[in-house]
């Protein structure tokens, strides 16, 4: 069954978006799984529009720089055209108190109201967007961690109420969880995970970070004084944030990833360097492609050809049984 995956160009790519995604959907992609930058998603809360364009560009790069067939990658806001008519076909289907009931947004929203800074629409509305993402390609199924697994179900709801109400359109959707994958914690505080906007970069190793920086934060990451070398995150949740991220880069199991090192100081070190190798190819093909912006929008331009004659029918036939159109 394809697989439907998105990144959101919220912030830099990091190490845990680069281990616990990008390179599994590289390395274990199935024929027909698509991936695409969710700009869109980028807009429910305050972001800065150049930014927005220059991230969507930077994750696009990353996605094909890391090997995914470039043909099974776009750009969300490419399909606006189709996402437009779509979402208000879905915002039709939806109740607003199943819209209401969403975690995220209740979590999102009262953090806003917090910090009085004013909650969107577009967040509220923002699950119904994913339904169409969804929809609109037609992919059964949807990897998403514990956060997503409601959104998901709600365009399952949706695809079932609409086939069912006006006839059948769409693949209705499953929540599938993901094979397990490191989740890489922040350097500074490991009891957060690695997050694109994170407010502070000391703990975040980007991507496109240089060698030197990713060293710099390697050493300075949290550890213990409990000067144990073992793998136990409960007790030791920042060394075993840098056992995992060594496992996860040199294909070790994780209880093994200790053995052999006297010091925190020289895992450090080592952490860092396998670090800097992992991402080194990755880091250069990326820059190689920033450099080379006529390929990249070309592979852009495909990608959105692709996934437009992917849901057009689709979306012909949603909005023919809708009532629309003569
Ligand atoms: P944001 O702060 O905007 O939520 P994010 O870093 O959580 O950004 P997402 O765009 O939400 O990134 O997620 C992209 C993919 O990266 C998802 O598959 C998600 O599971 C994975 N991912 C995100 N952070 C980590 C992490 N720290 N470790 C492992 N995987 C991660
Ligand atoms: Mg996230």
């Amino acid at each position: 069954m394809p697989r439907l995956s998105a990144i959101t160009p919220s912030g830099p790519a990091h190490l845990g978006n680069y281990l616990g995604a990008v390179r599994r959907w590289a390395r274990e992609g199935r024929p027909g799984d698509l991936y695409f930058v969710s700009d869109l998603h980028a807009m429910t809360t305050f972001y800065d529009p150049q930014r927005l364009r220059s991230r969507t560009r930077d994750l696009l790069a990353l996605l094909v720089a890391s090997g995914i067939d470039p043909d099974r990658v776009f750009v969300q806001s490419d399909l606006l055209a189709q996402l437009g008519p779509l979402t208000w076909l879905l915002e039709c289907t939806c109740s607003f108190g199943e819209a209401a009931r969403m975690t995220q947004f209740k979590e999102k929203s009262a953090a806003r109201e917090l910090a009085e800074t004013p909650v969107r629409v577009g967040l509220f509305t923002y699950p119904v967007l994913m339904a169409a993402d969804i929809l609109l390609q037609g992919t059964a199924e949807v990897p998403v961690g514990d956060d997503q697994a409601q959104h998901v179900e709600l365009a399952r709801a949706l695809a079932r109420r609409f086939n069912g109400t006006f006839g059948e359109a769409f693949v209705v959707p499953v929540a599938v969880t993901p094979p397990a994958a490191a989740r890489v914690r922040d350097l500074a505080d490991p009891s957060r995970k690695m997050d694109k906007s994170a407010r502070d970069a000391a703990g975040v190793l980007y991507v496109m970070d240089a060698p030197d920086l990713l060293r710099r934060k390697v050493k300075r990451a949290v550890t213990d004084s409990l000067d144990r070398l073992e793998y136990r995150p409960d007790e030791q949740p920042g060394l075993a944030n840098l056992l995992e991220i060594l496992a996860a880069c040199t294909g070790k199991p994780v209880r093994e990833a200790a053995d052999g090192f006297s010091s925190y100081g020289e895992l450090k070190d080592t952490v860092a360097e396998v670090v800097i190798e992992e991402l080194r190819p990755v880091r250069e093909r990326i820059s190689a492609l920033l450099a080379d912006q006529p390929e990249l929008d070309r592979v852009r331009r495909r990608g959105a050809e692709l996934a437009t004659a992917r849901g057009a029918e689709r979306l012909e036939v949603a909005l023919r049984l809708a009532g629309l159109g003569r």
